[in-house]
């Protein structure tokens, strides 16, 4: 078992892994920013290290002085939580090159899924179901570009295999446009990523977001955790997530999912994973895979009652798996609504001291959040404050609870976007029917 953690991470995330490391007896380091000593998490570790200052370039994406913080307090592992480093595959590199457990999947693991191109392949091989598309980079030969275009039918878009972040994606109405939209893309792949591969897949018009999470122990063994919905989304940012996704026939949630443990078990992926899929038409489109736990993971917890970043720990240990796909049991239905420290109609956002902090209680009701009275946002990071989850026998007794919570909460000091939640996506009478597409919040808040 791990004996000391790193947590390479701020906020809620890195708070709930030091509850998660709390639980296994496990000791906790937390390395923080300038801007960040009077974070929760930082104030309960058994150590903390300043790692530098405010900007994250400096501190949270700073590889030598996270590994140095490592070596002072004699960490075992290093826990990279989402976003920062957490699918840098050199730093996971680094990481274990200096002696540490990087906890997530071999740095070549996340080298092959956070290329767009070696992921949809090593998912074909699988079995996973993929975007009708190109099947590998685009080449030189322009007729054979035109051929391939005009089999896979307008609209398409071409993406760049190193895009991430909603970047590097372009959608190509006719074949007219489709050779000078290449050549844009690429040039603008090279400059943001210094790679100008780009491929080409169908454009689907309407789809959902749906995903799977799986656990992969990297010794032969992988489950899935059911399914999330996250497709109410403003500007490809997730805004709220459920499980079970609404609507899907379960033989095929079965189906899919079994592909990606298939795939799991072919690429050896060790951690957690989520594969993201667009969904239309009943098929299931693979887009990426995520080598990192997610925002969102807290809905499949609540439906399975499996708590992810504890198996992420147990996995680094090198525990076999301890669930098979058996024991997993959705039970109910979970909801989770993101609270950001931003304007609920401008969402401009809105650092500052909070004064007060009332949070909603009850059963089912589950906040994850760094956040107390006195404490200052700093307007140096993500807006994401905190996450309302729900959880009830089915999905209108989740969303029952969650208005019933977000009429309690109170947060007074700064703008957040729990209007936007209370008043108009929980009382959404489309949302309420559930399987609305990646547009739906975009149009209802009339922004095209
Ligand atoms: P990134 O890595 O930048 O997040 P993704 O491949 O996950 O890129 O795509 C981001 C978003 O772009 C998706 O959630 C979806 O909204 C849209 N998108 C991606 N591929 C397609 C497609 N083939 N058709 C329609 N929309 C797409």
């Amino acid at each position: 078992m791990l004996e000391k953690v790193l947590i390479a991470n701020r906020g809620e995330i890195a708070l709930r892994i030091l509850r998660a490391c709390r639980e296994l007896g496990i000791k906790t380091v937390a390395v923080y920013s300038k801007a960040d000593e009077h974070l929760m998490h930082v104030k309960l570790a058994d150590e903390a290290v300043c790692i530098g200052p405010a900007a994250a370039a400096d501190s949270y994406l700073n590889i030598p002085a996270i590994i140095s913080a490592a070596e002072i307090t004699d960490a075992d592992a290093i826990h990279p939580g989402y976003g920062f480093l957490a699918e840098n595959a050199d730093f996971a590199e680094r990481v274990t090159d200096s002696g540490f457990i990087f906890i997530g999947p071999e740095a070549d693991t996340i080298r092959l899924m956070g290329n767009k191109v070696s992921a949809i392949q090593a998912m074909k091989k699988s079995g996973v179901p993929v975007v009708p598309g190109s099947n590998g980079p685009i080449t030189e030969d322009n007729n054979r570009t035109l051929k391939v275009g005009r089999e896979i039918g307008f609209p398409i878009m071409v993406k760049a295999a190193s895009g991430g972040g909603g970047r590097g994606m372009r959608v190509v109405q006719s074949e007219s446009e489709l050779l000078k939209l290449i050549a844009i893309t690429k040039a603008e792949a090279k400059a943001a990523f210094g790679d100008d591969t780009v491929y080409m897949e169908k454009f689907l018009g309407t789809p959902r977001h749906v995903e799977i999470q799986i656990l992969s122990d990297g010794q032969g063994n992988a489950i899935y955790l059911g399914d999330r919905d996250c497709s109410l989304q403003r500007r490809h940012q997730k805004v709220v997530e459920e499980a079970p996704a609404p609507g899907i026939p379960d033989a095929l949630r079965k189906e899919v999912g079994e592909r990606c443990t298939d795939a799991c078990k072919a690429i050896n992926y060790r951690g957690a994973g989520t594969f993201e899929f667009l969904y239309e038409n009943e098929q299931f489109f693979f887009i990426e895979m995520n080598t990192r736990v997610q925002v969102e993971h807290p809905v499949s917890e609540m439906v399975t009652g499996v708590d992810i970043i504890k198996e992420q720990l147990l996995i680094a240990s090198g525990t076999p798996l301890r669930y098979k796909q058996e024991d997993i049991v959705i039970k109910g239905h979970s909801i989770e609504c993101r609270i950001n420290a931003e304007h609920h109609e401008t969402f401009i956002p809105s650092p500052g001291k909070i004064k007060y902090w009332h949070i909603p209680g009850g059963l089912g009701v589950r906040m994850d959040s760094h956040i107390y009275r006195g404490y200052t946002v700093p307007p140096y990071y993500d807006s994401l404050i905190g996450k309302l989850i729900t959880w009830g026998d089915d999905r209108e007794t989740a969303m029952q609870r969650m208005r019933n919570a977000l009429d309690e909460m109170v947060v007074d000091g700064i703008n957040t976007n729990i209007p936007l939640h209370r008043d108009v996506i929980m009382k959404d009478s489309g949302f309420a029917k559930g399987c609305v597409d990646i547009h739906y919040l975009e149009k209802i808040l009339g922004i095209d």
